[in-house]
């Protein structure tokens, strides 16, 4: 079993973006936590347009002039108990302490949780900073009890080939693939029922497999974007892209569809690294 480090010790531990606190959302009768297992400082260039490549920045900077981002995982409380995403995972300062996590088990235990009462873990896509706590160095996985679902696309890419821009950790790829030997990984293509009120979207650009996800519960909805939107800015930028994405054309296009549902079927909008892991909404253009 991993442990966890001492985050509040980390120096952007507790920056207003950081999402270092738990932030509880209802969705109808459906009650979702956002858990944030640590934070990012990008780079003021990480996602905007060729145009406006600060976009993101020059909105959402800091008095100290940096732009820090909670890594963001989804706890949903229904019929089952489900996890969207898995951070960043207990990595001791790497990143030169750019990029850190570790928070994800305390902030479960303080929700009364055990790993083992996890029962789905449903992952955006396989970047490091959402698959962090699949498993420890051993391989061993980290939620006894979970069956893992994944974008069969984002299996091919990251765990059967090994091509990825931003490749899986050894002891991640093997602890995927002793999950998959004993039937607990399911790939996903297309839209994916996994509990009645949690649907797999297919949304691939910022991974090929990506998977956004709907929260649902008669007519409220809050759609979990994942990386395929990094801040509710980009309800209205959708030409804003990031630098990580490895189809940025069709991650604008995964965005756009997207903004339109929100506009026209309403619903909350919600991504892994919005700051302060605080929802948005899209509202319609006056053109309708
Ligand atoms: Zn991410």
């Amino acid at each position: 079993m991993p442990t966890s480090p001492d985050l509040a010790a980390h120096p952007y531990a507790t920056a207003p973006g950081s999402g270092a606190a738990c932030r509880d959302y209802r969705v109808g009768t459906v009650s979702m936590t956002a858990v944030s297992d640590g934070y990012i400082v990008m780079d003021p260039g990480f996602v905007g347009s060729p145009t406006h490549p600060t976009g993101a920045f020059d909105v959402l900077k800091d008095e100290h002039n940096r732009m820090v981002m909670p890594i963001g995982c989804f706890l949903i409380r229904g019929e089952r108990t489900v996890l969207v995403d898995l951070g960043y995972g207990p990595h001791d300062e790497r990143n030169e302490g750019r990029m850190v996590g570790g928070g994800l088990l305390v902030q479960l235990r303080r929700l009364g949780l055990r790993p083992a009462d996890i029962d789905v873990i449903a992952l955006s896509h396989l970047h490091p900073d959402h698959v962090g706590w699949i498993g420890d160095p051993h391989a061993e996985a980290t939620f006894p009890n979970a069956q893992v679902f994944v974008g069969a696309a984002d299996w091919a890419y990251f765990v059967e080939s090994s091509e990825a821009l931003l490749p899986l950790e050894p002891h991640v790829r093997e602890t995927f693939t002793c999950l998959a030997d004993r039937g607990r990984v399911t790939l996903m293509d297309g839209d994916h029922a996994i509990t009645p009120s949690l649907m797999r979207l297919d949304a691939p650009g910022h991974t090929p497999g990506h998977s956004i996800y709907a929260v649902h519960d008669g007519a409220d909805r809050a759609i979990l974007f994942g990386d395929a939107m990094y801040c509710a800015d980009q309800l209205t930028h959708t030409d804003w892209g990031a630098l990580t994405d490895v189809d940025r054309s069709l991650a604008r296009r995964t965005r756009e569809r997207f903004v339109r549902d929100l506009e026209t079927s309403g619903g909350t909008a919600l991504g892994c690294h919005f700051p302060g892991l605080v929802a948005g909404r899209a509202l319609l253009s006056p053109e309708g």
